[in-house]
């Protein structure tokens, strides 16, 4: 029994492991587009969340298992099609993760210095293909829209010190250039109020706790409006009456900070993004009220306006998937359809291929929530079974010949070896490498006859 699982975040290590544990016989290819694993824990876990991101000695576990292979710099869509995997592996999981963006559809979007978050995010922690991004770094204010919790790891790296980000995982071109700017304000944007942001109580806390870093909100902004409050009492989590509290803390008039300060702005939405001579300038923001709509609470623009200066606008609301050729796309909710994790296709069923992750339940839940959803996943491959098994011999010569410069594992773990040592060499937990050709370079890959000598 072969099974290919493509993508190498959380949630294909975790399908391999569920399917480890209930299917003994079954041969596992990991396949990765970049050389590197381990997706958004590499990519998105903020640099100074280093404990977070220990959960891949577990992933390392499930490589380094004799049943299991993991193939990296080989991408579904460029250099192999669903159809030519689901003809050579009995069974195919799709575990690709929500490589894009949503954007607020908003007028002056396509100005200079307006970027979405995924594009920083990805920035500072070297995905290859993020690295051209220009950020205007040295302005005094920074528009951040969206509470949620990549909302304030951007702000979080916005106002941190060199010192905070030294000795982390962040590269030495998104060190220098975020802890030598003049930047001081970052305004954070949310529609609706804090019994409804997004973020949790400790995210939150970790900015106020940034040495000379002030979180600043409008005593107005978090009065909490009836609705709110009668929703907060009935229904509210501890996290949301944490949250509630503690910007209610965070009022009232206080003196300027020479470093930096996050004003918390709620029942606040973006309208217009302002520009000078192609460059961003500033945001008009629109002040909202709270309302009921269909069961729930959200967000109603008043028509009273102001106007926030911004030299970078980072647009936090939302990851969303890139439909991939061949496999079957929710355009409207940026997901894989499927039932109970395996795809449909209108109302039928796609015969052994299957969805976990984010690409399946869009960009939500933290890495642990991965782990149920992917055994849950794995539970209904099992139950299904295989309806077209796989003809020809072990597809590996095949994967070979569409990618002459495939990485293998002994290639990432000596890669993640040089990343270390030349992190030790500066005294950070890693170097990361930022290129593709790079990494190819550092484990002989680059030699086209690279196959032959393997
Ligand atoms: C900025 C940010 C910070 C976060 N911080 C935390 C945190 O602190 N704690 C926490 O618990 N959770 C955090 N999360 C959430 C967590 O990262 C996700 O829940 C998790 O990574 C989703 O796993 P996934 O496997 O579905 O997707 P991903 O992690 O995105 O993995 C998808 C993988 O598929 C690969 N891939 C994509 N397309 C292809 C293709 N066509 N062919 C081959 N391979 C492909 C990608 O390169 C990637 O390696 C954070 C998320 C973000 C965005």
């Amino acid at each position: 029994m072969r099974i290919a699982i493509v993508g190498s975040g959380p949630s294909g290590f975790y399908a391999a492991q569920s399917l480890l544990a209930s299917h003994p016989t079954a041969r596992i290819d990991l396949l990765e587009r970049l050389p590197t694993p381990y997706g958004l824990v590499r990519g998105g876990v903020a640099p100074d969340h280093q404990k977070i991101k220990r959960v891949v000695k577990t992933y390392a576990k499930t490589a380094a298992d004799p049943r299991v292979r993991w193939f990296g710099n080989i991408e579904l869509g460029r250099d192999v099609t669903i159809d030519e995997l689901l003809a050579r592996y009995d069974q195919v999981v799709l575990a690709v993760g929500a490589q894009s963006a949503r954007k607020l559809g908003i007028p002056g979007e396509d100005l200079r210095g307006v970027f979405t978050a995924t594009e920083f995010v990805a920035w500072y922690n070297a995905h290859p293909q993020f690295q051209d991004r220009a950020f205007p770094l040295h302005v005094k204010d920074v528009v951040v829209v969206g509470v949620g919790n990549v909302a304030m790891d951007v702000a979080r790296i916005l106002l941190a010190s060199r010192s905070h980000l030294a000795g982390t995982d962040i590269t030495a071109a998104a060190l220098d250039d975020l802890t030598d700017g003049k930047r001081t304000r970052v305004h954070v944007l949310g529609r609706r109020g804090p019994a409804q942001a997004a973020f949790t109580p400790k995210e939150l806390r970790e900015i106020a706790e940034l040495e000379g870093v002030d979180v600043r909100t409008r005593a107005n902004e978090v009065e909490l409006d009836p609705l709110s409050a009668a929703w907060l009492a009935e229904h509210g989590t501890k996290a949301d009456h944490d949250n509630v509290a503690f910007v209610k803390e965070c009022a009232g008039a206080r003196e300027e900070r020479e470093s930096g300060e996050m004003w918390l702005r709620f029942c606040t939405q973006p309208v217009e993004i302002l520009g000078e001579e192609g460059k961003v300038a500033g945001v008009r923001v629109e002040r909202t009220e709270i309302i009921e709509r269909n069961g729930g609470l959200s967000a109603r623009g008043t028509g009273e306006t102001e106007v926030l200066p911004a030299g970078l606008v980072l647009e936090a609301v939302g990851y969303r998937m890139i439909a991939l050729p061949g496999v079957p796309f929710d355009a409207k909710r940026g997901v894989v359809p499927h039932v109970d994790g395996a795809v449909i296709d209108g109302e039928s069923r796609v015969p052994d291929l299957f969805v976990v992750g984010w690409a399946k339940r869009g960009p939500s839940g933290l890495i642990g929530t991965n782990k149920g959803d992917s055994a849950a996943t794995v539970a209904t491959m099992l139950e299904l079974g295989v309806v077209r098994p796989a003809e020809g011999p072990d597809p590996e010569g095949w994967l070979l010949e569409r990618q002459p410069m495939l990485v293998r594992w002994e290639d990432w773990e000596r890669l993640d070896e040089l990343e270390r040592v030349r992190g030790a060499e500066v005294g950070k937990v890693r170097e990361k490498f930022t290129s593709v050709q790079q990494m190819l370079a550092e484990i002989d890959c680059l030699d086209p006859n690279c196959d032959e000598v393997r």
